[in-house]
């Protein structure tokens, strides 16, 4: 009674304007569960979207955070540099996926990180005009609404935005009416190079490249519907870039950390950004978010034209320096994409003995691909993606678009599953304007975690395909 009169005052007093997928109260979070108020105990498959990466409350982000508390809170920046951010940087810089990003600043959000990095990009280029991507999603500052292209919730009455912005396609290819029409397969086929031609074309009619500072791409596409483009797109786009000067900023914020199985998602095409935008994961709760470039860069910018009163927080970077200690000590990236194999000495000699896969990575897609497969539920299921931990399953939708234009969050097959989920106990988010689940667990989730998981997941969609 008393978690309902909460949730209640919850309801009355809080903003309309947030969207919440469920109006529990959360009272404790642990490894890769949270409890509410009323004891009730939720796995945790969205990890705060792509932050808690290493699990609710790790114990050494904990402890490096309170042990923080208690030396120095609040280090300005402009007045003084404070050593956990010595120490982050120190950490941060051998798992960048290039040796020139060599140069860092922090702030709080993932927002603020990106306008950090577009004003980088117009201060070291000297040009104004920005290009984004179909169905990115940069944030809810008025500057990163202006970049925004997911979904038009995010700026609808808002407006009007920053100028200067130019958009162009994303490779989304079960998107792609030429895929679909050719051989009724889905799949990266003869549509995909196409974006590729429409940011050349764009170049040549929209924004011209003397005048365009920076194409920003999000390596992995995140609220835009966990969408992987297809291998040499990105390093195509970097070598457009070189060719016209124009800056490459990857946003990582959902992608970084770990999330895809990589420290960072650029290096599973090895691609080189100008500028990197990290948030999210990199304190594994704490607000914490920075940018990376190279020095040569970072130094065109005036001193006093960076900064903010809470920027780079030294408890939150005390927090940062902990995450990546845990990162690496406790092989986390292992847990998501490895096979571990174990080499046995046995008396007849040296045995290598493969232990199976204990890859969390593959155990999902695993089970995602079978429901595809399944007779039940298959035909519902339009598309398993992703890399890592960062997977998308979007259904088949007849009925798109199954939005209306007041309120586009979907109405449809995946949120009817997301809400079965939840009354199951699991957490789970829905992405893009299409009929997607995304899968966001911590990247420390165990087995028997993830087959819970799977198994609920399955048995929702089961249930709506009724
Ligand atoms: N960029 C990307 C790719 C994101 O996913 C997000 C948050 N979902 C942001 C930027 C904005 O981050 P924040 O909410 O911390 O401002």
């Amino acid at each position: 009674m008393a978690a309902i009169a909460r949730a209640a005052f919850g309801v009355q007093h809080l903003a309309k304007g947030v969207s919440r997928l469920s109006n529990v109260v959360l009272a404790k979070g642990r490894g890769s569960y949270v409890w509410t108020t009323e004891g009730r105990k939720l796995l945790d498959f969205t990890s705060g979207i792509g932050v808690v990466n290493l699990g609710h409350c790790h114990p050494r982000v904990t402890q490096a955070a309170q042990s923080q508390l208690a030396t120095l809170v609040h280090g300005q920046v402009a007045i003084a540099m404070h050593e956990p951010m010595l120490s982050l940087i120190e950490h941060l810089k051998p798992v960048m996926p290039d040796p020139s990003l060599d140069t860092f600043f922090f702030w709080n959000s993932g927002a603020e990180a990106v306008e950090a990095a577009l004003k980088l990009a117009r201060a070291a280029t000297g040009r104004q005009n920005i290009v984004v991507m179909q169905g990115s999603y940069h944030g809810r500052t008025i500057g990163t609404m202006s970049m925004t292209r997911s979904k038009t919730i995010y700026g609808a009455g808002f407006g009007p935005f920053m100028p200067g912005v130019f958009t162009s396609p994303f490779p989304y290819c079960t998107q792609c009416a030429v895929a679909n029409a050719s051989d009724g397969k889905l799949g990266f086929s003869n549509c995909c190079m196409d974006p590729l031609h429409e940011l050349k074309v764009l170049l040549k009619q929209q924004s011209a490249a003397a005048d365009t500072a920076a194409i920003i791409i999000e390596p992995v596409l995140g609220e835009g519907g966990y969408v992987v483009p297809p291998d040499g797109f990105l390093s195509e786009v970097r070598k457009l870039c070189d060719e016209h000067g124009i800056l490459l900023i990857l946003d990582e914020v959902q992608s970084g950390f770990g999330r895809t199985g990589k420290y960072f998602a650029a290096e599973h095409w090895r691609v080189r950004p100008d500028i990197m935008v990290m948030a999210k994961g990199i304190a594994n709760g704490l607000p914490l978010s920075g940018i990376v470039s190279r020095k040569e860069l970072m130094d065109r910018q005036t001193p006093g034209s960076m900064g903010g009163t809470y920027a780079g927080n030294a408890v939150a970077c005390a927090a940062g320096v902990a995450c990546a200690q845990v990162m690496r000590e406790e092989r986390v990236l292992e847990n998501v994409e490895e096979r571990y194999v174990w080499i046995s000495l046995v008396s007849t000699g040296i045995a290598l003995k493969g232990l199976g896969s204990f890859r969390r990575s593959e155990q999902l897609f695993d089970a995602l691909e079978e429901l595809k497969a399944s007779p039940t539920a298959g035909h519902l299921i339009k598309d398993v993606r992703g890399l890592g931990l960062m997977i998308g399953l979007e259904f088949n939708s007849p009925s798109f678009p199954t939005v209306t234009p007041v309120d586009d969050v979907p109405k449809g097959i995946a949120a009817r599953v997301q809400a079965k989920c939840l009354e199951n106990n699991l957490l789970t988010l829905t992405t893009s304007i299409y009929e997607t689940i995304r899968f966001i667990p911590p990247l420390t989730v165990s087995e028997e975690e993830m087959k819970l998981g799977c198994d609920i997941f399955t048995r929702a969609v089961e249930d709506v395909a009724r």
